[in-house]
């Protein structure tokens, strides 16, 4: 409230001084050396692909599993969505099935490839990496769900070329609104983004390109700045959570190593610090258990049920159903359970109890 009555005493309510704080803190979290807050996730995208002069004739890989934006904001930059399948383990867009895409032809107009760390797992850098080396592309990170993960001990937010953030209220960093942030290692990146966020401005109301409104609010970035200082220690409490429900299914013996068998607990690669911005099992009859942790006040949710391939707004792309078998049935089993850090042990153990009721 303090931080907010800042904003309010200095009544510079848009890019005001707190922004500037915010900005250099999130940098310094992210170990990125420029960090820009913009109006939300979705922007930052688009500032991302746009800074980079990602645009019509090129072509971006990206995957079908994941929230709408990673998709549209391709679109937006007038460029072209190519999709490629996840990895069933991690649920996070497969290297290998993207490698498929860069021999051929329309691989010669492959100008970024756009990994999701979905859930709070980085996707596998090390493979996007190689991909990079061979191809000469960039490696845009959509790590809106992801502030504070790591591969390899990187951050989010380092690993790619760019990286765009979201701080909507739902992420594990949020505001009290919309707010997002892109971050990168490149100063002419870093320069064309904030030209781009205000109206293509450099100097006041002289305007050197086409740019957008994409200004980050002062009291978003001022109760961004605060919660910055308790993130690493939320995302902690994330991870512990994650390992007792881990633990409390095992010993209620809910598990296999498959679908067939039962739960199919959320998978984590060695190299990945996995901050559970969503806790996600794959769940047998998936629906019907839904409904009934819903009658017994349980939320949950489903991220996503739609693949981004099938959704009609995109039908444009031609794709059709089969074309992306991992994601089509992961699409059919995830269930998100109930995960923040102040989620409490006894509420954990009356999700599982419910689940175990189930199937029983
Ligand atoms: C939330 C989200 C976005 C969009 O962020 P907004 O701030 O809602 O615009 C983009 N990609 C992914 C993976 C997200 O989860």
């Amino acid at each position: 409230m303090a931080a907010i009555e800042e904003a309010c005493v200095s009544q510079r309510f848009i890019l005001g001084p707190q922004v500037t704080r915010f900005e250099q803190a999130a940098a310094l979290a992210c170990d990125a050396p420029h960090a820009i807050g913009c109006a939300s996730g979705t922007d930052a995208l688009w500032l991302a692909m746009e800074a980079a002069r990602i645009g019509p004739g090129d072509v971006v890989v990206t995957t079908p599993f994941s929230f709408f934006a990673t998709v549209s904001s391709i679109l937006r930059c007038g460029a072209t969505p190519v999709l490629a399948d996840i990895d069933p383990a991690t649920f996070n867009l497969s290297a290998e099935s993207v490698a498929s895409h860069l021999g051929s032809a329309a691989g010669d107009k492959v100008k970024a490839i756009m990994p999701v760390h979905l859930y709070g797992q980085c996707a596998d850098w090390d493979a996007f990496t190689t991909l990079q080396q061979e191809h000469g592309l960039l490696l845009i990170e959509d790590a809106a769900q992801a502030f504070g993960a790591t591969w390899n001990g990187i951050p989010a937010g380092a690993l790619g070329d760019a990286a765009a953030f979201s701080f909507y209220p739902t992420k594990n960093l949020s505001a009290f609104g919309d707010a997002g942030m892109l971050t990168t290692g490149s100063e002419e990146l870093a320069e064309r983004a904030t030209m781009l966020r205000a109206h293509g401005m450099r100097r006041r109301y002289y305007h050197d390109e086409v740019g957008w409104n994409s200004r980050l609010d002062t009291i978003q970035a001022a109760v961004l700045e605060v919660k910055l200082r308790y993130i690493a220690q939320w995302n902690e409490q994330r991870r512990n959570r994650a390992a007792h429900y881990d633990q409390l299914f095992r010993a209620a013996g809910l598990v296999g190593s498959s679908i067939a068998e039962g739960i199919v607990l959320p998978i984590t690669d060695p190299r990945a610090h996995h901050v559970f911005h969503q806790y996600v099992i794959r769940a047998p009859r998936r629906d019907a258990l839904r409904q009934y942790l819903s009658e017994r006040q349980i939320g949950t949710e489903i991220y996503y049920p739609l693949p981004l391939h099938l959704q009609a707004s995109v039908a444009g792309l031609g794709y059709k159903r089969g074309d992306f078998p991992h994601t089509e049935q992961a699409s059919a089993e995830v269930l998100a359970l109930p995960m923040y850090p102040e989620l409490r042990e006894d509420e954990q153990a009356t999700v599982v109890e419910t689940v175990a009721a189930f199937y029983a």
